[in-house]
């Protein structure tokens, strides 16, 4: 993932500004995608609801966050893949909507086959979500199943 948000910036020929700065770094360093409710609640009084709203909709036209729609209907946004470029996405993974603690995960590593899609029809944008329990969630759900081994063994 690129580290450098200024030369990103750069790169893109956007101004660097403190909220989108911090946009970046917050997005970065979660470990989910995430909503701008969210955003909002960490930044806090960084940035306003309306200069949050533009930013993540330019980083989305630039290629730099991709959105992802959860089972709830909510946008989640995460880091594009390095390939992604203005108006052309390459996010083809699977994501993970966890039921539970409600987390949007890329699954970038999770091989994903060609999709062969009918004659005449043209793919412009792919949604893949998975749902289900998360690996934190399942390790918390643990010491709450019975135990049906003796202590020891
Ligand atoms: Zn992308
Ligand atoms: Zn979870
Ligand atoms: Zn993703």
């Amino acid at each position: 993932m690129e580290k450098d948000f200024a030369g990103l910036l750069h790169k893109n020929q956007l101004k660097i500004t403190g909220p989108r700065l911090g946009v970046l770094q917050v997005i970065a360093q979660s470990d989910a995608a995430i909503t701008q409710p969210a955003l909002e609640k960490i930044m806090g009084a960084d940035v306003d609801r309306v200069t949050l709203y533009r930013i993540l909709k330019t980083f989305e036209e630039k290629g730099i966050l991709h959105k992802v729609i959860d089972l709830n209907g909510t946008a989640n946004y995460a880091i594009c893949s390095p390939r992604c470029t203005v108006h052309e996405h390459h996010d083809e993974h699977f994501h993970f909507n966890c039921i539970n603690c409600k987390k949007v995960y890329c699954l970038d590593d999770v091989p994903l086959q060609s999709i062969k899609i009918p004659e005449g029809f043209t793919a412009k944008d792919i949604n893949l979500v998975i749902s289900g329990l998360c690996d934190k969630c399942n390790a918390e759900k643990q010491p709450k199943m019975p135990e049906h081994q003796t202590a020891g063994v």
